[in-house]
């Protein structure tokens, strides 16, 4: 493992969307992609209105009851072929990725509830729990929002990941929670970290922001990556709204052979920092990527639409698209090497596991916000 300096290298592309960060305080608000630039301004009444239905009403947004999930069977995932491609879908954007005989997790959450005052997850229990995840190589965070960094998943983390990559500026939160700073790489967008000679996880860009607090908003940078090694690829999302860098990053480090991109909480009043399900799908289109994974959906109520809406309409813009999808359960192994879809017409990796929790929500409650979102 690598983490000195000399393992950082920062390309060409750098200059063009360069986040140009003044220490790690320094705010994003100039930078390009900063998504609160492209938010549309909401009136009080608006905001108000918006709060009173996000706490107060809306049909469809949880399920009736938990969501199906698996228990991960680690050592299937953990096969250490370096040819192999498998992930597991750990819910939201929490991924276990096994990529050519290394170990990466994905923006890890393992706790039922994201903050003091934040929902609960879809699901009972988890899919794995931290006692039983063996070494990881790379922890990824994608930016430091209490959905996808999460303190007592750190914590816990540090002493079974070898080392933890970040945007830059979140590395000193994780230093609070007792990281040690041997083990924190943090990278600007177009920055590479080599853990070896095998493996590299480039920091890509995303269209979105950050904060945790009132007082924090784009102190540090938010990012989305791509992790190479040398038989794969995979792209990961982190949150974004739909933008003109994915086709850059497409052309830079496509084509890919699985995505994992953000499909949820997204809604016309934010839609510069989520995309809707139809621009999840060309944003995978963007990327090259040959299979799209949908992440970010079917774990915790954090918009207006019905919890299964993403999926139902990522489902249906890819099958217009010709795009192989595949939607797992949570918990269960995909294993990536086995599909070969360029020579195949669109296929659909999935066993519609949602439809009967679907048809028990749409039995009992009546439709008033099916469209809300669009
Ligand atoms: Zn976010």
């Amino acid at each position: 493992m690598c983490t000195t300096k000399a393992c950082i290298r920062t390309s060409a592309e750098s200059k063009q969307t360069d986040p140009q960060l003044s220490g790690s305080v320094g705010k994003l608000e100039s930078k390009n992609y900063s998504g609160t630039k492209v938010m549309q301004k909401m009136t009080v009444s608006e905001h108000l209105s918006m709060y009173w239905r996000f706490f107060f009403s809306g049909q469809y947004r949880t399920p009736e009851e938990a969501l199906p999930q698996e228990k991960v069977h680690v050592a299937e995932l953990l096969d250490r072929n370096r040819d192999q491609l498998k992930a597991a879908w750990l819910g939201h954007s929490s991924l276990l990725i096994a990529i050519d005989g290394y170990t990466v997790l994905t923006d890890p959450i393992f706790e039922q509830r994201i903050s003091l005052v934040g929902p609960t997850s879809f699901h009972k229990d988890l899919p794995l729990e931290v006692k039983d995840l063996p070494h990881v190589d790379v922890v990824i965070i994608s930016h430091d929002h209490y959905d996808h960094l999460n303190a007592y998943s750190i914590r816990k983390l540090a002493d079974k990941a070898g080392v933890f990559v970040v945007p830059s500026g979140v590395g000193a939160r994780l230093a609070e929670w007792g990281i040690t700073k041997e083990k924190i790489v943090e990278l600007n967008w177009w920055q590479e970290y080599a853990l070896d000679e095998h493996l590299t996880i480039a920091a890509t860009p995303a269209q979105h922001f950050s904060g945790r607090g009132l007082t924090d908003r784009n102190s540090t940078l938010w990012a989305s990556w791509a992790i190479l090694g040398p038989n794969h690829r995979v792209f990961f999302s982190g949150d974004s709204g739909y933008f003109d860098g994915f086709k850059q990053i497409g052309g830079k480090y496509g084509p890919f052979d699985t995505t994992f991109i953000e499909c949820g909480a997204y809604n016309e009043k934010w839609s510069g920092i989520h995309m809707f399900p139809e621009q999840t799908v060309q944003a995978h289109r963007d990327l090259g990527g040959k299979i799209l994974q949908p992440i970010h959906w079917a774990t915790f109520n954090l918009s207006l639409h019905p919890w299964y809406e993403p999926v139902e309409r990522l489902i249906a813009a890819a099958g217009s698209a010709g795009v192989t999808t595949s939607t797992p359960v949570m918990g269960k192994i995909v294993d990536y090497t086995v599909f070969q879809p360029t020579f195949q017409p669109a296929f659909q990796l999935q066993d519609h596991w949602w439809k009967p929790a679907m048809a028990r929500s749409l039995r009992r409650v009546k439709p008033q916000l099916a469209t809300a979102g669009r």
